[in-house]
């Protein structure tokens, strides 16, 4: 079977799906051919020649779409451009997010493929290899700290200089999920005083755990749902939490929301009298931009300012750290494709819980999602 990699088209995206270290595993496992479309990985820093050393084979657009039987993709393909030119009864492998993208599943359908979804391979332990949300979550909350730093005007850290004292900046952190703790990490190293909030009491060991402070609430409500999840919380405890985060926004520099719950809009945590309440200078990072964000400010996929605090709704920030975010993205698609079988024994078992819930349309029919274990 060939495996094909295309360039991603989507605007500003610079990551791509397979690292040529992934196409000599993939050649190594059997796969006859690793069709590499021309530049597909030049702004993550892989170059076409690192590919054909790996033993890939350098073709064009038309040649990709034409020959491939494994199609993995970073991006769902687009319409009007990609789907259309998939191969009928090939297989891609992408982010899909089919909830929000019935079109493309539709046209997916259309061209009697199978497709498989990165984002809708269940959490159990067994798939943790293959979670590719939680790697983009990683690079997001680590990279969310360094746009913050880089939009602050001071040291995250404190120092003792001849020049004078510097005291450290201060970081609050909301929703402490891989995100969340990823950013509660990087902006420990960088020396900044670290606090971090979530509904779900288990994160508390982890905040502190990562030398931070956990700061909480006076009124008790477990925000856990199951599966590691959080679940939408009382108007009581989402109210005391603001307060909560009025007093922080007084005090703290930065602020980095990360909130979500599965299948809800992002809480509204964040609102325009706390941003008027910071001081001049501070920075807000909403991870949450994509689905409306925590902070009632937040243009998403923007950059602005606000009563003099800085605003950035990045939605793309995986793919500003493009060679990581391809290498990470890289080894979980691999490691999913290997499972599903190398070479001649690729086979897609819907029995298997990990194939069947990432499976959105199978040989051309879109199959119904399966009832994950998400809180009410
Ligand atoms: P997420 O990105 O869906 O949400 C981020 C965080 O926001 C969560 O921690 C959530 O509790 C928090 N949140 C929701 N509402 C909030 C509110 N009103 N105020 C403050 N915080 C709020 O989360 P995630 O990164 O997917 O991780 C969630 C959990 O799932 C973590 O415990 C993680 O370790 C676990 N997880 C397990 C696996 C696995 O077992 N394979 C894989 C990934 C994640």
């Amino acid at each position: 079977l060939s495996v094909g990699v295309p360039r991603e088209t989507f605007t500003n995206e610079r990551r791509v799906a397979l690292t040529p270290q992934n196409v000599q595993l993939l050649r190594k496992k059997g796969f006859g051919k690793v069709l590499v479309e021309r530049n597909a990985g030049i702004h993550a820093q892989f170059l076409d020649e690192s590919y054909a050393e790996a033993g890939a084979t350098l073709v064009s657009r038309e040649e990709l779409f034409k020959d491939t039987d494994i199609m993995l993709k970073v991006r769902a393909p687009s319409l009007g451009q990609e789907v259309e030119n998939i191969k009928e009864g090939s297989t891609l492998i992408s982010f899909l997010y089919p909830a929000q993208n019935k079109s493309i599943v539709d046209a997916l359908s259309a061209r009697k493929v199978n497709a498989l979804a990165m984002d809708m391979i269940p959490r159990i332990s067994r798939a943790q290899v293959f979670d590719a949300l939680s790697s983009m979550a990683n690079i997001s909350g680590y990279k969310a700290v360094l746009e913050a730093s880089n939009h602050f005007g001071r040291f995250l850290t404190g120092q003792v200089t001849a020049a004078g004292k510097i005291p450290p900046g201060k970081v609050l952190v909301i929703g402490a999920g891989v995100a969340g703790l990823s950013a509660v990490t990087t902006a420990k190293r960088m020396g900044a005083i670290v606090r971090a909030f979530d509904t779900r009491s288990e994160a508390r060991e982890q905040v502190q755990s990562l030398g931070a402070e956990f700061i909480e609430v006076s009124v008790k409500e477990e925000g856990g749902g199951g599966g590691g999840y959080a679940k939408v919380m009382s108007k009581e405890f989402i109210e005391a939490e603001m307060a909560l985060f009025m007093e922080q926004c007084k005090d703290v520099d930065i602020v980095i929301t990360t909130a979500l719950i599965p299948g809800k809009p992002a809480p509204k945590l964040i609102t325009n009298e706390m941003v008027a309440a910071m001081k001049q200078g501070s920075v807000i990072v909403d991870l949450a931009a994509e689905t409306g964000g925590n902070c009632e400010a937040t243009k998403p996929g923007e950059l602005y300012v606000k009563d003099g605090v800085s605003i950035i709704g990045y939605t793309d920030l995986p793919s500003r750290l493009p060679t990581q975010s391809s290498t990470l993205y890289s080894n979980n698609i691999t490691k999913f494709l290997l499972s599903l079988g190398e070479d001649s024994r690729f086979f897609l078992d819907a029995k298997d819980e990990v194939v069947r819930g990432s499976l959105i349309v199978h040989k051309g029919e879109i199959l119904p999602p399966v009832p994950r274990t998400l809180p009410p």
